[in-house]
Parts: structure tokens; C-alpha cells; sequence
């Protein structure tokens, strides 16, 4: 098979296809540069510049001010669930607002490095929503306050920060990083593995407030500490080049392609809301997994009315050119990733397809 598929995978997700189709056009020589990025020190000059470009392209994105730092790791999100903890907890207490499978596995890690309390936790209804403010309590004394603001495996997505009164707040932004704009000043720590919306598996954006850095301590192996990671640029040892140049290739692709993170959020409120307004019209056909105001524009989760027809919409769509829209095995039925690069018309296209599927099995 030559042909692209419309794929909706969770993670690793679709890229843009210009950003595939410059990677493959400068695999074998960057422009004046005479070797491929795969090939070149990540001390020399030639990756120095793709790193500050990815960057700045990021500070530019989301506004980052200047007192937060900005570090590309390794280890996925997941290791982020145990770096917080060990860089931030010291022997107190931080509080997990836990909406779905990843916060869950978050609260896990810092409750093997130290105290992580619950604030407050959806599982009782099956994670389909956000708590509202009144839901839950801070603990005054809490290091940090901790949630996802979108969870890929449910579909459940934060409309705004939850309020924490003035603790800092840590965010698990994996699989809504760049699909809108925010406020990062509300922000203590952000953390983002770059394989649902900013790039390839391999690389991990953490961003994180300088006042933070100085609680973390000494006594921390260097590759697990932010304050090192950052006073090395994140080149303490051979960071994941290719991962990190495709990063500044999507970063730009966002900037000068789409226009920043406002347009960027308004196609993907409109990519969203088709799939949901046909999920809607079904007559109950199609049941979305989340409560309507907090479902996410990311991952949209839905159940047919039985474990056949799931199977044979997913045969179906397949036959279409429609893949990868299994649910996660924990919570079954089906999954749309409509990420970044997930073209409107291919968003058209699975609407079409679900229409014509109801109409014949309703
Ligand atoms: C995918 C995902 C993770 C896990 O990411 P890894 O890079 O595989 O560790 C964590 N949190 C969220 C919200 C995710 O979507």
C-alpha cells in the first residue's frame, strides 16, 4: 500500500504531510549541511540552530514568558509521572485531580516516590467528566496540585484550568499540547510527550516555572533532574535529535502554516463538532463515552449499540480508508484522534462514513 490512509490513531498520531514530505526531501542532506540530521553532533552548530528554532517556535506558540524553562527529555509522559514527584514533592503531600486512565497512572508514580492525595476522582461514574470546583478541595499545604487536561483513552478534556487556589499547578498536556491557546502563567509545570500533537515518539516537552527548579534536590540523579536538565539546554547527554527536529519542523508548520494556536483551535472546534453533531443526530445509534460539555476535542470516544456492530463499523471503515479507530482496550468501542494534522476532510470523511453505516444498521 503507497496510498495514506485517513488515520484517527491515539499515539503516535498523524503528522502533517508537509512536515513528512520536507523530513523525507532533507533525510540524506540538510541544506548546508552536508550530512542528515541523523548523522550530525548534537553539539554542532547545524543542531544547535534546529533546537533553538523548536524553541523559540514554542515560546512563540504559547506565549511562554521568559522565567519558564523550556526542556526536551526522554521517556515519554510516563516518565514525567515519576519526575514530578522526585523534582517538586520533597516529603510533603501534592494533590491529584484524577479524570481518567492517565491520571490515574500519574497519581501511581508519585505514590511510589512519596504522598500523592486524591482531591478528587471521576472512576465511580467511569471517568465521563470533569469535576465542577465545588466538587473538590485543595490541601493547603499541597506541593502541587496535578491533572491531565485531556484524557486520551476516555475523551474527557478540562474546558478551562480547575482552580486551585494558589498551589502550583501541574498539568500532563500529552495529548491536547498545541491544539489551542493558554495561558501558561496559570501554570507551574507542563509536560507533553511530542507523539500526539507536536512531533515523534522520543521526546518530551516539559515546561517549568524557575522558582520551581530550586526545590528540587540535590541528592537526584542528573538525568532525572529538571534543574540540570536546564542548565545543560537539555543537551546534558545526546538528546533525541531526530524527535527534536521534527518538533521544530511541526512548530513551524503551526506558525506559518496554520497561523498560530488560535486558528489552529478554531479548525479544531470545527473538526470536533461535526463528529460530535452526527454522534448526536444517530437517534442513539452512536453514544459518546464523555457528558457533552466535557468532551474532548482531541479523542472523541463513542459505543454502537453492541460489540458486533463495533467490530463491523471498525471492518467497514478500514475497507474505507478510515483507520486506527479502535477504542483503547480498557473502555472498548471506538476512537477518533482528530489531532493537529488531521485534515477537516478527513474528518468529512468519517462523518460520511458513520451517516451511511447508521442508516444501514439503525
Ligand atoms: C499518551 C499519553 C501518555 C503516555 O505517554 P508516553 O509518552 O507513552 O509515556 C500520558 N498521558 C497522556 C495524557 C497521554 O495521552
Amino acid at each position: 500500500m503507497r496510498q495514506r490512509v485517513w488515520n484517527f490513531s491515539a499515539g503516535p498520531g498523524v503528522l502533517p504531510l508537509p512536515v513528512l514530505e520536507e523530513a523525507q526531501r532533507d533525510l540524506l542532506c540538510l541544506p548546508g549541511v552536508g550530512a542528515s540530521v541523523l548523522e550530525i553532533s548534537h553539539r554542532s552548530k547545524h543542531f544547535d540552530a534546529i533546537i533553538q528554532e523548536a524553541e523559540a517556535n514554542l515560546r512563540q506558540l504559547l506565549n511562554i514568558p521568559d522565567h519558564y524553562h523550556l526542556l526536551f527529555l526522554q521517556g515519554g509522559a510516563s516518565l514525567q509521572f515519576a519526575m514530578v514527584p522526585m523534582n517538586l514533592l520533597g516529603d510533603g503531600s501534592a494533590d491529584y485531580i484524577v479524570t481518567g486512565s492517565w491520571g490515574q497512572k500519574a497519581l501511581q508514580e508519585a505514590q511510589r516516590v512519596g504522598k500523592g492525595r486524591v482531591a478528587w476522582d471521576g472512576k465511580h461514574e467511569n471517568f465521563v467528566r470533569t469535576p465542577h470546583a465545588d466538587e473538590y478541595t485543595i490541601d493547603p499545604d499541597a506541593r502541587y496540585v496535578h491533572f491531565t487536561s485531556n484524557e486520551t483513552i476516555q475523551g474527557v478534556q478540562f474546558a478551562t484550568e480547575p482552580s486551585v487556589d494558589d498551589r502550583p499547578l501541574v498539568c500532563d498536556m500529552s495529548s491536547d499540547f498545541l491544539s489551542r491557546p493558554i495561558d501558561i502563567t496559570r501554570y507551574a509545570l507542563i509536560y507533553a510527550g511530542a507523539q500526539k500533537n507536536a512531533g515523534p515518539a522520543g521526546v518530551t516537552i516539559v515546561i517549568v516555572r524557575e522558582d520551581l527548579l530550586s526545590r528540587v534536590p540535590e541528592t537526584l540523579p542528573a538525568m532525572l533532574n529538571y534543574r540540570v536538565q536546564s542548565e545543560h539546554r537539555s543537551l546534558y547527554n545526546t538528546p533525541p535529535v531526530f524527535a527534536v527536529y521534527i518538533v521544530m519542523l511541526v512548530t513551524r508548520w503551526l506558525l506559518h502554516t496554520i497561523g498560530g494556536l488560535e486558528s489552529m483551535a478554531r479548525v479544531n472546534r470545527e473538526k470536533a463538532s461535526l463528529l460530535y453533531r452526527v454522534i448526536d443526530e444517530s437517534n442513539g445509534f452512536y453514544r459518546g463515552h464523555a457528558h457533552p460539555e466535557h468532551r474532548s476535542v482531541m479523542n472523541i470516544t463513542f459505543r454502537l449499540p453492541n460489540e458486533d456492530l463495533e467490530k463491523q463499523f471498525l471492518q467497514e471503515a478500514q475497507a474505507h480508508g478510515l483507520h486506527e479507530l479502535k477504542g483503547h482496550r480498557s473502555v472498548g468501542g471506538c476512537r477518533a484522534s482528530i489531532y493537529n494534522a488531521m485534515p477537516l476532510e478527513g474528518v468529512q470523511a468519517l462523518c460520511d462514513f458513520m451517516k451511511a453505516f447508521a442508516q444501514r444498521h439503525g
